[in-house]
C-alpha cells in the first residue's frame, strides 16, 4: 500500500478499507486502519481531552473542604495535561469514598436518638426539629451530612443536664448545630502542608463565626430586628473581608457588636430578675388575701413553688398543665354550682309567693264568712238562711281545697329545696376535691411536695399527740438515668408510675407516699418503730423484684436505694428529710439496692 501523507487522503483510504474489508465501522477499527495507512504506531496515546474533562470538572460538587482539594488537584492535572496526576486524583477520590462508607453512622444515630428523646436546657422539640431540618436541607455529601449531624448532636449533648456523662463519637465535632464538623473533615482529608492547613482552619473558623452571627444570634434575639440585621451584615462582612484593612475594620465592628450584645444580655437579666420579683410580690400578696379560699390557695401555691426556683422549662410546663386542669375543673363545677344556687333561690321565692297567696285567700275567706254571719243574724226567715249557708259551705270547701293544694305544693317545694341543697353540697365537695389536685403529682398520683408538707404536718402532730413513732423513708431509683437513656423518657415515666403503684399496694393504707423530686420518693410510716419500717422497706424491695416492670414486653428490673430514719422531738421536716437523704446517699455508696438507717 502506498504511503499517504495527506491526512484527508489517509482518512478517505481508511474508510474505503473499512468497507472493502467488511469491518464494522467502529472508531477503534477506523483508528487502527488510519494508523496502518499512515504508518504510525497504533497505540499512540490519544490527545488529552481538555474540553470534555473541564466540562466534567465544572459539574462536580465543590461544597466541602475535601471536595475543593480534589478539584484543585484535577485542575493541576489539566494544566499539565497529566494523565498520571488525574489518575492519582481519581484514586484518591475512591479512597475517600471508601472512608466515607466507614463513617460510624450507627453510633451517631444511637447518640442522636438519645439526645432527641432527652432534655436539654434551651432546646425544645420544635427547636430541635428546626435545627435538624436545617442540617438535612444543607446539601453536601454524606460526609458533610455526617459532620453536621454530629455537630448538632454534640451541641444538644452539651446542653443536656448530664452532659459530662454523654458518650459521643470521637473526635469531638464543632459544637454548633448545622455546621460541618471541622475535626471530622480534618480526619478524612489527606495531610496538607502546615501553611495550607492553617489557612483552611482560618476559613473554617471564619465560617463558624459567620454562622454564629447569621443563625445562632438571631435565634437568641428574635425580638431585636435591628441587632439581627446588624448580625447578618457582619456575617456577610466576615465572609467577604480578605484584605488587611477590611479585617481591621471588621475587628472594630465585631467589638462594637459584642458590646451591644453584652448590654442586651445585662438588660435581659435585669428584666427577668425584676419580673420574677414582681411576680413573687404579687403572689405573696394575693396569697395573703385569699387565705380563706382553698380553691385559689392551691393555684397560688403552684406558682409560688415555681417562682421560688430554680426555674426550668420543664417545671414551668408541669405547673401550667396542673393549673389548666384545676382551673378547667373548677370552672365547670362553679358553673353547675351557680346554676344549682339560682334554682334554689327561685324555688324559695315561689315558696314565699305561695304563702302570701294562701294568706290572701284565707283573709278573703274570713271577710266572706263575716258577711255571711251578718246576713245570718239579720235573716228574717229560714229561706234566707238557706242561701247564706250554701254560700258558707261553698266558701269553706274552696278554702279547704286551697289549703290542701297549698300543702301539697309546699311539700314538693320543700323536697325540691332539699334536693338542690344536696346537689350544692355535692358540688362543693367536688370543687374541694378538684382543688386538692394541686397537692398531687400529675404523673404518678402520689402527693407532690406541697401535699407532702401538709401530710407531714398532720403526721408529726399526730405522732406527738399519741407519743408514737413516725418513720420517714427516702427512696431513690438506682441507675434511673441509664434506664431513661436506653429505653426513652416515656419508659422512664412508666417506670415511675409502676414504682408508685407497687409502693401504694405494698405499704399500709395509712402510709403516705409522696414524690419528692424526679425519681425520689418519700414514704411516711406513722406508728411504726424503726425495725418494722426497715422490714417494710425490704418487703417493698422484694415486691418490686417480683412485680417486674415490663417495657415492650421486656422485663426491666427496677431497684432503689433508701435512707430510713425516725422523727425526733427536735426535728423539722427539713432536718428529718436531710437525715434520710444522707442515709440514702450512704446506701448508694455502699453499692445501691439497699436500705440504710440514718
Ligand atoms: P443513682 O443510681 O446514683 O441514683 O443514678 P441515677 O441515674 O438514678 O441518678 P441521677 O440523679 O443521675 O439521674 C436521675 C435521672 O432521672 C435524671 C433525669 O433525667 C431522670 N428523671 C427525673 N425526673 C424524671 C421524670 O419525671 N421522668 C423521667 N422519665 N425521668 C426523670
Ligand atoms: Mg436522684
Ligand atoms: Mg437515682
Amino acid at each position: 500500500m502506498p504511503t499517504l501523507s495527506n491526512p484527508s487522503e489517509i482518512a478517505r483510504e481508511a474508510l474505503r478499507l473499512l468497507a472493502s474489508r467488511r469491518m464494522s465501522p467502529s472508531p477503534d477499527n477506523y483508528r487502527a486502519l488510519y494508523h496502518e495507512i499512515a504508518g504510525t504506531p497504533a497505540d499512540q496515546p490519544a490527545a488529552f481531552p481538555q474540553r470534555e474533562l473541564r466540562a466534567l470538572l465544572n459539574a462536580l460538587p465543590k461544597e466541602s473542604g475535601p471536595q475543593q482539594r480534589l478539584l484543585r488537584r484535577f485542575e493541576q492535572a489539566f494544566k499539565g495535561n497529566s494523565w498520571s496526576e488525574l489518575k492519582r486524583g481519581v484514586a484518591e477520590l475512591f479512597a475517600q469514598l471508601g472512608k466515607e462508607s466507614d463513617l460510624p453512622w450507627s453510633q451517631l444515630f444511637g447518640d442522636f436518638l438519645r439526645q432527641w428523646e432527652g432534655k436539654q436546657s434551651g432546646f425544645t422539640v420544635a427547636r430541635k426539629r428546626e435545627a435538624l431540618e436545617r442540617v438535612l436541607g444543607g446539601g453536601g455529601n454524606s460526609e458533610v451530612l455526617f459532620g453536621r449531624l454530629q455537630g448538632l448532636v454534640k451541641s444538644w449533648s452539651m446542653n443536656a443536664p448530664e452532659a459530662s456523662e454523654m458518650a459521643l463519637v470521637d473526635p469531638p465535632a464543632a459544637s454548633m448545630s448545622g455546621l460541618p464538623a471541622a475535626g471530622q473533615q480534618a480526619a478524612a482529608a489527606p495531610a496538607l502542608p502546615p501553611g495550607e492547613r492553617t489557612a483552611e482552619l482560618a476559613n473554617e473558623l471564619r465560617e463558624i463565626f459567620a454562622y454564629t452571627l447569621e443563625v445562632l444570634i438571631p435565634s437568641q434575639v428574635h425580638d431585636e430586628p435591628e441587632l439581627i440585621a446588624d448580625a447578618k451584615a457582619l456575617a456577610h462582612k466576615i465572609r467577604t473581608a480578605t484584605s488587611r484593612a477590611a479585617m481591621e475594620g471588621l475587628q472594630a465592628s465585631v467589638k462594637r457588636f459584642a458590646f451591644r450584645l453584652e448590654l442586651l444580655a445585662e438588660d435581659r437579666a435585669e428584666l427577668r430578675a425584676g419580673l420574677l420579683k414582681l411576680l413573687q410580690l404579687l403572689i405573696e400578696n394575693v396569697g395573703e388575701l385569699v387565705i380563706e379560699d382553698r380553691w385559689l390557695a392551691g393555684q397560688i401555691e403552684i406558682v409560688r413553688d415555681i417562682v421560688a426556683g430554680p426555674l426550668s422549662i420543664r417545671s414551668i410546663g408541669d405547673a401550667e398543665n396542673r393549673l389548666k386542669e384545676v382551673i378547667f375543673k373548677q370552672g365547670q363545677l362553679k358553673h353547675s354550682l351557680n346554676e344549682a344556687r339560682e334554682s334554689l333561690k327561685q324555688m324559695l321565692a315561689g315558696f314565699v309567693d305561695h304563702l302570701a297567696e294562701f294568706a290572701d285567700s284565707t283573709s278573703d275567706y274570713h271577710d266572706k264568712i263575716e258577711i255571711c254571719a251578718d246576713r245570718i243574724s239579720n235573716a228574717a226567715d229560714i229561706s234566707q238562711l238557706e242561701d247564706v249557708l250554701a254560700e258558707v259551705i261553698r266558701e269553706t270547701q274552696i278554702i279547704q281545697l286551697n289549703a290542701q293544694r297549698s300543702r301539697d305544693e309546699l311539700r314538693s317545694a320543700k323536697q325540691s329545696v332539699e334536693d338542690a341543697e344536696k346537689r350544692i353540697a355535692e358540688l362543693q365537695a367536688e370543687l374541694d376535691k378538684a382543688s386538692t389536685l394541686v397537692r398531687h403529682d400529675q404523673l404518678t398520683g402520689a402527693l407532690n411536695r406541697r401535699g407532702l408538707e401538709e401530710a407531714f404536718a398532720k403526721e408529726t402532730a399526730r405522732a406527738q399527740r399519741r407519743q408514737s413513732t413516725l418513720c420517714v423513708a427516702l427512696l431513690d431509683i438506682d441507675n434511673f438515668k441509664k434506664l431513661n437513656d436506653s429505653l426513652g423518657h416515656d419508659a422512664g415515666d412508666a417506670a415511675l408510675v409502676h414504682l408508685t403503684t407497687v409502693i401504694r399496694e405494698t405499704m399500709r393504707p395509712q402510709d403516705t407516699i409522696a414524690r419528692f423530686g424526679g425519681e425520689e420518693f418519700i414514704v411516711l410510716l406513722p406508728d411504726t418503730p424503726l425495725e418494722d419500717a426497715q422490714t417494710a422497706m425490704v418487703r417493698l424491695q422484694r415486691e418490686l423484684t417480683r412485680r417486674i416492670f415490663l417495657h415492650d414486653n421486656k422485663r426491666q428490673l427496677i431497684t432503689f436505694s433508701a435512707g430510713l430514719t425516725d422523727f425526733r422531738p427536735t426535728d423539722t421536716q427539713a432536718s428529718v428529710s436531710k437525715r434520710a437523704d444522707e442515709a440514702m446517699f450512704a446506701a448508694k455508696q455502699a453499692g445501691k439496692n439497699r436500705v440504710l438507717i440514718g
